[in-house]
């Protein structure tokens, strides 16, 4: 069980490929963890309010980025001689002095490929080899509405447990064989609050790209049958000699389990087959390295490709999660490394006296 919620904490579908010392890196912001009411969208809203109307533009997939890696400095001003060329997908191009890329590790991955062509030139060895070597995993989220009761109480809801499963991977054969397989490394099962009817789960790896292609009705019939292996159980099959054991709470689940359990709609991620993440978050891999999200984080062209010494002309910066040595994998990571490109601009235009 604590093996399926660290697959889903690390994205890392197989705890064998998570390098555990460099992971010791990581660090957890201090507080609470919250839920914002309105979702994440309210935060960029607040956080563009300040900029000017119509500066933001949406919907505009970039298709390539044309850079010049040999030795141009700016031109005193802080702007680069020859500007990066930005093509869009729509056909469109625009000129900008500087670019920060933010895309995910698993777009840069897709970038990098042999038929991609997203940067032009291809980035230097040093940043292809460390977006190899890091690692990208898929984690979805599942969300399952109960249905209320035939006689309208809603209350029924407040029974269902924080359920955590726990699932022996037999030599041979399964006992349930018909809990599906994407269903037998999911942690828990629990309602998104309180006495809500909404449940959540986890998914990592390749359970999570397999809940990506199944229908509804397929999800609620692998949830449901699992759900029913464990709560309609006598009490004296949970025991610890039992295949399956749940440790929810055991009134709860009593009661629960004398119904089978029926749920309305599903609302699920997809996050590993959205062309504009290919995935969900980043983690050191065995071979990697903190060393390689720092690398991540440089600008380009590198400072020791330049000629001669001066303000280096910053033509493509890299911020978001994966280039944050200490917080990546989070929207906190991802948020700060915004800001440290944008004050490594603002130095650069300080120190060109602009
Ligand atoms: C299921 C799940 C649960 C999570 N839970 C938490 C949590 O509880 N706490 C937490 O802190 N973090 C959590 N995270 C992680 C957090 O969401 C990410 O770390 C964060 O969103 C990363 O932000 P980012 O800006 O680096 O990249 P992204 O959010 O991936 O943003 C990249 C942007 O690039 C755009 N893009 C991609 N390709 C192109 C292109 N060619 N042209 C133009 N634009 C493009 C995409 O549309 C996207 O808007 C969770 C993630 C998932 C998937």
């Amino acid at each position: 069980m604590h093996e399926n919620i660290q697959r889903t904490y690390t994205s890392a579908g197989d705890l064998l490929t998570l390098d555990f010392a460099a992971e010791s890196e990581y660090r957890m912001f201090p507080g609470e963890e919250i839920t914002i009411a309105k979702g994440y969208l309210s935060v960029i809203e607040s956080l563009a309010s300040v900029l000017p109307h119509g500066l933001i533009q949406l919907d505009r997939k970039v298709a390539r980025i044309e850079w010049q890696p040999e030795a141009h400095q700016s031109n005193g001003h802080g702007c680069a001689d020859r500007p990066v060329r930005i093509h869009f997908c729509d056909g469109s191009i625009m000129l900008a002095d500087h670019v920060i890329v933010t895309v995910s590790l698993g777009v840069l991955k897709a970038g990098i490929g042999p038929d991609s062509g997203m940067f032009n030139p291809p980035l230097p060895a040093f940043k292809t080899e460390a977006i190899s070597r890091l690692g990208f995993g898929v984690v979805n989220k599942l969300f399952l509405q109960l249905s209320s009761r035939h006689d309208g109480r809603d209350d029924d809801y407040s029974r269902f447990p924080f359920l955590q499963m726990a699932f022996h991977r037999p030599d041979s054969e399964w006992r349930h064989k018909k809990i599906p397989w994407w269903m037998r490394r999911t942690a828990s099962l629990s309602p998104i609050y309180k006495n809500s009817g909404v449940l959540l789960s986890w998914f990592a790896g390749k359970e999570a790209l397999e809940l990506e292609t199944l229908s509804d009705e397929e999800i609620i019939d692998g949830v449901s049958t699992t759900l029913s292996s464990f709560l309609s159980q006598p009490r004296k099959q949970t025991s610890s000699n039992s295949h399956e054991a749940s440790n929810g709470k055991e009134k709860s689940l009593g009661s629960v389990g004398e119904s089978r359990v029926k749920f309305t709609k599903v609302l699920r991620s997809k996050w590993g087959n959205d062309p504009l993440f290919l995935g969900s978050y980043s983690y050191v891999a065995v071979g990697s390295s903190g060393d390689d999200l720092d690398a991540l984080a440089e600008p380009l062209p590198s400072t020791d490709t330049l000629e001669s010494a001066g303000s280096p002309p910053l033509q493509i910066l890299f911020a978001g999660e994966a280039t944050h040595r200490t917080h990546y994998s989070t929207t906190h990571g991802a948020y700060f490394s915004g800001l440290r490109e944008a004050s490594r601009l603002l130095q650069h235009y300080r120190r060109a006296g602009v």
